[in-house]
Parts: C-alpha cells; structure tokens; sequence
C-alpha cells in the first residue's frame, strides 16, 4: 500500500472540481490547485461549460495537469422522444472527455425519467430505468470504443436511486459490464467511490471481483454520522465513519496505482475560503486517506 503521508508532491491527490465549485470558476481552482502544488484534477461538464470548452483546454496544457476522469455522462432514463437528445447528449460528453485529454469519463446513469432529464415524461418503472440504462450505456460505448476514450460506470449509494442512479452498488455495476464488454477489452470499468459503497457488506468481494483492468477511477470523501442531506453533506476524510485506508488498500492491493481523487459535494465546504479547502484536504489527504 501506497504511503500517502511521504508523497509530499501529491503526486496521487487529484482534486474534483466539484469540491469547490461555489469558490470561482474553473480556471479560478485550477490557479488554486496550481498554487497549492496539486497537478491531478477532474473537472465536471458544467463548470468546463461555463469557461468554454477551449479556455478548459487550453488552461489544462498551460498549467500541465493531468485528468484522473472527468465528470460526467450518463443520466439514461428518458422517454422516446428526447432519447435521441439523451444520445447526442452523451456523445458530447465522450468527445468533450477527449478534447481535455482525460483518461475515462465518468458515468452516473440517471435514476427515474422525470429527475434523470426533467423534460421527460415520468415514470416509476425502476425496473424500465435499469434497463434503458444497459441500452443507453451500450450504444455510448459503442461510440466510446471507436475513439478510445474508457467509460467508468460509477455506483451510487441506493438513498439516490430515484433522482440520480439506479444503479447502486458494486456488484450491480459489474454484472453490467460483465453484460456489455465480458471479454474486459471494450473499456468499461468502474468508477469506485468510497462514499457510496463503503456500507455494502459484500464490497470486498466485489473488489476482488472486479480486478485491476476494470478500476478506472477511485474517489474519497468521508460519510458524516448523521448526514444531513442526500447530496451536498458529504464530509471531509477523516471526519465521517468511512474506513478509507482499508478501501484504498484493497484496490491498490488490486495493483491499483491512480488518484485518489477527492470529491466532497458539501454545503459546509463551499461556504469556506477556497485556499482553506485546500489546505485542510491535502492535510487529510496525507493523514486520512
Ligand atoms: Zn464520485
């Protein structure tokens, strides 16, 4: 296992732009991150939209960071008549992910229809969702492997289900790459997150399950006892109950040797100084990771 207290480059920290998106604009945190020593990031769509797309590019070579993913296609249930936007929709993403130069984007596959892309018609068929989730997600990487650009599925903790994944746990995840690329040759793998899996009893199994070739993107923050909100109150690590290191060490006991990518959607967080953010999340990064 890797020692995170003695890598004083940050050489594996990435910073999800997410964590401190109510702080400033997307070149606003990559200035920070550069002058708190980090190179890794994942940035999300919107806020690579709202700079533009050729601002992003360009202030990711300037500054010479490297991606560890970026946030995020997916959101597959819909109805017929706004499929074909949810396709191109997606297609955008993958080519996006290209143009930045990340290693896999990121797939959260929506939940039901009316929250997954609001202008649907609604419907509480999970069971309907689940499977136009296989379907969306095979005709993305059909389009995905022609231009190599790896999709990691990312299981969300099933309190999500309706408004943002109804796929939710690491098994699940798997069956469905076991379904669309069973020779493990496709690139489809997983985007595993602490926060969302750290209570499933069989997580372990499912690591070892899923192997080294399948983990594209690993991410941390801390579960806070109790937790507030369904979205925005996931905690700093090292302030919650999630046993971070036991998690890292099974996938690095995998051969793993990517980011731990730090994404902590949290009101409490965006309400303090950017450079404290910082600050407090490489201390952790180095003692609770
Ligand atoms: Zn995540």
């Amino acid at each position: 296992m890797r020692d995170l207290a003695a890598d004083t480059d940050l050489r594996h920290l990435s910073l999800n732009t997410a964590t401190v998106r109510a702080q400033g604009d997307l070149l606003t945190i990559f200035d920070a991150a550069a002058r708190h020593g980090i190179s890794v990031v994942s940035p999300w769509r919107d806020q690579v939209a709202a700079v533009g797309l050729d601002r992003a590019v360009r202030a990711v070579k300037d500054s010479g960071f490297l991606l560890s993913g970026y946030c995020r296609g997916g959101l597959f249930p819909t109805d017929d008549a706004h499929r074909q936007a949810e396709r191109d929709d997606n297609r955008r993403a993958v080519d996006e992910a290209l143009a930045l130069g990340a290693p896999c984007l990121v797939i959260v596959v929506g939940g039901l229809p009316q929250y997954a892309r609001p202008e649907s018609a609604p419907s509480n068929d999970i069971a309907d969702a689940r499977a136009q989730v296989t379907d969306g997600l095979a005709a993305m990487l059909d389009y995905a492997e022609t231009v190599g650009m790896p999709l990691a599925l990312e299981p969300l903790h099933p309190m999500t289900a309706a408004e943002r994944s109804c796929v939710n746990t690491l098994r699940q995840a798997l069956d469905i790459c076991d379904a669309l690329d069973p020779d493990r040759n496709r690139g489809l793998g997983i985007t595993l997150d602490v926060y969302h899996v750290w209570w499933d009893f069989e997580v372990m199994a499912q690591i070892e399950r899923m192997g080294r070739d399948r983990l594209l993107a690993f991410h941390v923050c801390d579960w806070l006892a109790p937790t507030a909100d369904l979205v925005t109150d996931r905690g700093m690590m090292g302030d919650g109950v999630i046993e971070i290191p036991k998690l890292r060490a099974a996938v690095e006991a995998l051969g793993f040797d990517g980011a731990c990518e730090v994404e902590i959607l949290s009101d409490a967080w965006w309400a303090r100084p950017l450079d404290e953010v910082l600050t407090v999340m490489i201390e952790r990064y180095h003692t609770a990771c």
